[in-house]
């Protein structure tokens, strides 16, 4: 539900929607001549209101304060500029006075411009939580969470019509939505570049299409080992649009709330009943569709199609209609695999479920519910109701639960247990290394946890991707050749599994790395289960063909928005109607976050800290990559700009020598010579070799060079090491020639 029409409070004037720029500044015209003093101190009052509310609102949201925290900060903020005025004040009139003017006699002066009352009133609006909620609407255009009845629970349903037509005004986003879809006939890069999109696309006509890709996922919004495990479980479902380049549908912010429920909802009810707000408007969205008035005036329609329906594999399965159970019967929804197969079929020996089929089971199913174990199928999925979507193509592998959660944590383990048993290293030994180990910049955020006594891997998702990217710095894999060579088929693997852009070439010989590290497995550890998660890998590069790189609608940005809600329920602390108050939440959050114009953070931004250099300090080198020069130039750590992060310490791939290898760029400097312009200068490493012993790149120092934003190849984050006098850049997916992330 859109709120808006007039405001109680603070409707100013006409125009008033674009007096503050994105950033909160005031901007008020200036006229030549005589100035009428009091229109211009209305005029700047009424921006300044506004400017008071977001900052509010900014206060409240971004920080996620508890109500009484909020109010308390924004009482001192109101005696404390009251203070400074007052002192402005009198500052002013006692140089008035010194210079022989008669202050008293001005009414103007002492009522009107000194009179610091009047500011008072510009907190009138949001100086409490229940004030900055009542008003969110009016100033802002919230999306209201509308409240739906499910059995004995309260579902929080927020409009995708709404989102939708909230999104396509903005002036950054609008230009991807009205351009049409076009893709280069081998490069996989996208969703729309995979064949699921080509035969969608084939039943859309006529207006623009936007496309819609889900997620589900429960979570606890309080500790989970603690006594209210369960009680506070939630489940929610997120969207993004898929019409955005994958590098900003990574941010928090462009991950949508669509419905938020406590988990025992769907338990007890189920997802139908649960997720009937979604089903009915994705239904009007594609015959129906919307019309809104664009950045530039004009009004176009749009309809919106699901593409996607992302999740773990037990939502996923319950979602579309098939057995929810992984150690027996058929276990897999791309094919018929049955459990007891899992070790010794492949993937040519598979018979893949479509459409057609699909529907006889669903069938055969309905007149006898017995056929649920022969099939795997438990009925239709709720989104079968929508006419263009393919069940059987609609819930892709989620590469976060079956590669970072189960198999590289599961080789990594094999491979210490075997080093072990062999007597190479101990645990205590292996976990002696991993501490003393320094991981640098992101790959620090993501230190691994020390291993088990019985080589188990713990920690998140993230934390057992660093452990198996970095396990060769860790311990001397050769001296194992068993382990080393599964090791490297793993990796092999993972490459291609992980990767932003892939071409329809690369997939063949992606599936036979898959066919020889399974083989490996059963010839040298078959004390690995082949569990489902496994098996999906062998559909990966098919699944890929279909709905191009799965990194794409992975579900790890998703986990940080889970992340978010904890922290919320956390500073909240108050669990009567949480589902509700999760949803207002973010709802007030995503009004503080798309209150400008642009939305998508394609300019450049930077941290509050940094320092000033001259251009003479800097090394003449330095000086020479500079494009511009200029005397005083702003230096930072790290800056953020058309979806990539750039940190100073930190090696980007830049370009590729005529062997196909990266050639990366290490950031010495980030430098803003004038505002706007960014320059990062770095130090050339070319690629040596790349050491299998590493799985890594040895590279040399080449000499100072620059680049520009755009030049990069790929947008990771890269930390070169140095071990015995050699530098090592370690990547954690493939990257092609022709990358364009
Ligand atoms: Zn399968």
């Amino acid at each position: 539900m859109l709120e808006g029409g007039p405001s109680e409070g603070i409707s100013c004037t006409e125009q008033d929607e674009d007096v503050l720029s994105d950033n909160g500044d005031v901007e008020v015209e200036c006229h030549s001549g005589p100035v009428d003093v009091s229109a211009l101190q209305k005029q700047y009052s009424c921006a300044l209101r506004k400017s008071v509310f977001k900052y509010s609102l900014k206060l409240r949201e971004k920080y996620v304060l508890p109500a009484s925290t909020h109010e308390a900060i924004v009482a001192d903020c109101k005696s404390l500029i009251s203070n400074v005025l007052s002192c402005h004040n009198d500052v002013i009139q006692c140089h008035l006075k010194n210079n022989g003017y008669d202050v008293s006699g001005d009414d103007v002066l002492t009522q009107d411009i000194l009179d610091i009352n009047q500011y008072e009133q510009l907190w009138f609006d949001c100086d409490t939580s229940y004030k900055v909620i009542r008003n969110c609407g009016d100033v802002l255009g919230r999306i209201k969470p509308v409240e739906h009845i499910a059995g004995n629970f309260k579902s929080y349903y927020i409009s995708l019509k709404d989102t939708l037509t909230m999104l396509v005004q903005k002036e950054d986003i609008a230009p991807f939505i009205l351009q049409s879809f076009s893709c280069h006939e081998s490069h996989l890069t996208s969703f729309t570049s995979g064949d699921a999109f080509q035969s969608m696309f084939s039943h859309i006509k006529g207006s623009h299409v936007l496309l819609i890709h889900l997620y589900n996922d429960e979570f606890e919004v309080v500790n989970p080992i603690g006594a209210h495990r369960g009680k506070h479980k939630m489940n929610a479902t997120y969207f993004t649009l898929g019409n955005l380049p994958s590098k900003f549908r990574s941010s928090l912010q462009q991950i949508h709330l669509v419905n938020i429920v406590k988990h025992k909802a769907v338990k007890d009810e189920g997802y139908a009943a649960v997720f009937a707000p979604l089903v009915q408007e994705l239904q009007e969205l594609y015959t129906d569709g919307f019309t809104a008035s664009l950045p530039g005036g004009h009004t176009e329609k749009f309809h919106a199609v699901l593409c996607t329906v992302s999740g773990d594999n037990l939502s996923s399965h319950a979602l579309a209609g098939f057995r929810q159970v992984f150690n027996s019967g058929r276990v897999c929804r791309v094919c018929m695999i049955s459990h007891d197969e899992l070790a010794d079929k492949c993937v040519s020996d598979v018979t893949l479920r479509r459409a057609e089929t699909h529907a006889y089971h669903v069938e055969a199913v309905r007149q006898n519910p017995d056929n649920c174990a022969i099939y795997g199928v438990t009925g239709p999925s709720i989104f079968s109701v929508l006419p263009y979507f393919d069940v059987t193509q609609g819930f892709p592998a989620d590469v976060m639960h079956d590669c970072m959660e189960s198999i590289m944590p599961v080789i990594t383990c094999a491979v210490i247990k075997l080093m072990v048993a062999k007597k190479l290293i101990s645990v205590a030994q292996f976990n002696k290394s991993m501490s003393s180990f320094v991981f640098k910049g992101s790959d620090r955020v993501n230190k691994p946890e020390l291993i088990q006594k019985d080589c188990n891997i713990v920690g998140s998702a993230a934390q057992k991707m660093c452990l198996f990217q970095f396990l060769p710095f860790l311990v001397d894999l050769p001296e194992c050749p068993v382990a080393y060579k599964l090791y490297l088929l793993a990796r092999d693997v993972m490459m291609f599994a992980l990767c932003r852009c892939i071409s329809r070439q690369d997939l063949d010989y992606f599936e036979q790395k898959i066919v020889v590290f399974r083989q490996y497995i059963n010839e040298h550890f078959p004390d690995i289960s082949v569990t489902p998660k496994f098996h999906y890998l062998v559909h990966y590069p098919l699944l890929m063909a279909r709905y191009g790189p799965l990194r794409a609608m992975w579900c790890m940005r998703f986990e940080g928005k889970h992340q978010y809600f904890k922290t919320v329920a956390n500073a909240v602390g108050n669990f009567i109607n949480i589902a509700y108050t999760l949803a207002m939440r973010h709802q007030m959050l995503q009004c503080h976050l798309f209150a400008g114009r642009n939305v998508l953070g394609q300019e450049l931004t930077l941290p509050s800290s940094g320092k000033f250099v001259t251009f003479t300090s800097l090394q003449i080198d330095v000086q020479q990559c500079l494009c511009y020069a200029s005397s005083q130039i702003w230096s930072v750590k790290e800056a953020t700009t058309g979806g990539c992060k750039f940190e100073v310490g930190a090696a980007i791939v830049v370009d590729f020598t005529s062997d196909n290898d990266p050639v990366f760029i290490q950031i010495k400097h980030l430098l803003i010579p004038h505002e706007g312009h960014l320059e990062v200068i770095g130090k050339l490493l070319i690629p040596i070799d790349f050491s299998k012993k590493y799985y890594a790149y040895q590279v040399t120092d080449n000499g100072w060079a620059h680049f520009h934003q755009g030049d990069e190849k790929d947008c990771s984050v890269l930390w070169p090491y140095e071990i015995d006098d050699n530098v090592y850049v370690s990547l954690p997916y493939y990257i092609p020639t022709w990358s364009s992330y």
